[in-house]
């Protein structure tokens, strides 16, 4: 679930979900949380409370804009996980939210948004594949705002019922009646054609290639932030010019879920 680490920095990927590889210094004053997963023993620096998390994050270079810093601190992370384990909400690593799904590291998702920060401007459109609690979504409409569009594709009918209610929880709340924020149940290799083209596109799960869907779903000028492959896996931007020309680049080394089938992520253990 976290992060195997030696002197104080991270060496390993997670084991499982949404977790980056990337070599951060952590905040030595941060106190840590030790798991034990198999033989290996993992850490995780803990926040008191979400407004700490964020803090941590800044400190760590995950949040670096004041605009990011902000969405998150309204967004209580312990909304979008089941009661029972709130506990663990203000940690920075992935975890599980049944079906084989996780809620992705806090770390990034502020690097995510971070990424998308100038094309979730008020009043663009954004989508967000494999929405799984709706955190980023949620984050997504604040950014836009009435304005604009956030549209999440997720293909677990329970995990989009659940996002719905933790969206009603948080101060994204309003935002549904009016459909700038909505959540679908869907495919989201075939994105969501409906409110296309979009300024930002972000995908929660590894891709073995970039689906055509998505690309032809990106406005001219946007941005789409997708991890990419099957065993190691890089968190891939791609920047489509105003001519529609496509150029892409790697942010970092990263672990998420696949993106494949609701059968093939049913029948897997993540
Ligand atoms: N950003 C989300 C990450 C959830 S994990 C969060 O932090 O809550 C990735 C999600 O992608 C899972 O919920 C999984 O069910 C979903 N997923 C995987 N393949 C998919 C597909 N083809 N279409 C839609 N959702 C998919």
């Amino acid at each position: 679930m976290c992060v195997a680490i030696a002197g104080g920095a991270l060496r390993g990927a997670s084991a499982f979900g949404a977790g980056s590889i990337a070599c951060h210094t952590r905040n030595r004053a941060a106190p840590r949380v030790f798991f034990f997963h198999g033989m290996e023993v993992f850490w995780t620096p803990r926040a008191k409370d979400n407004k700490s998390l964020v803090k941590l994050l800044r400190e760590e270079g995950a949040v670096k804009s004041d605009r990011v810093a902000c969405v998150m601190e309204k967004l209580d992370r312990a909304l979008f996980i089941a009661e029972g384990e709130r506990n663990l909400a203000y940690m920075d690593c992935p975890m599980q939210i049944g079906f084989n799904a996780t809620i992705s590291a806090p770390h990034m998702h502020g690097s995510c948004l971070e990424l998308l920060n100038k094309h979730l401007q008020p009043g663009m459109h954004a989508l967000d594949v494999g929405s799984g609690t709706g955190y980023l979504t949620a984050a997504f409409a604040l950014l836009v705002g009435d304005q604009g569009r956030a549209v999440g594709v997720e293909h677990i009918p329970e995990l989009v019922e659940q996002s719905i209610k933790n969206v009603k929880r948080s101060p994204a709340a309003s935002l549904l009646e009016p459909g700038v924020l909505s959540l679908h149940v869907g495919d989201g290799r075939l994105g969501w054609p409906e409110h296309a083209p979009y300024n930002a596109i972000h995908v929660g799960a590894a891709a073995p290639q970039v689906p055509q869907p998505l690309i032809d779903q990106l406005k001219p000028g946007g941005r789409m932030v997708i991890p990419v492959g099957e065993g190691a896996q890089e968190l891939v931007v791609i920047d489509k010019g105003p001519d529609g020309s496509l150029k892409q680049w790697t942010a970092s080394s990263v672990r998420y879920v696949p993106l494949t089938s609701k059968d093939e992520q049913l029948r897997g253990g993540v």
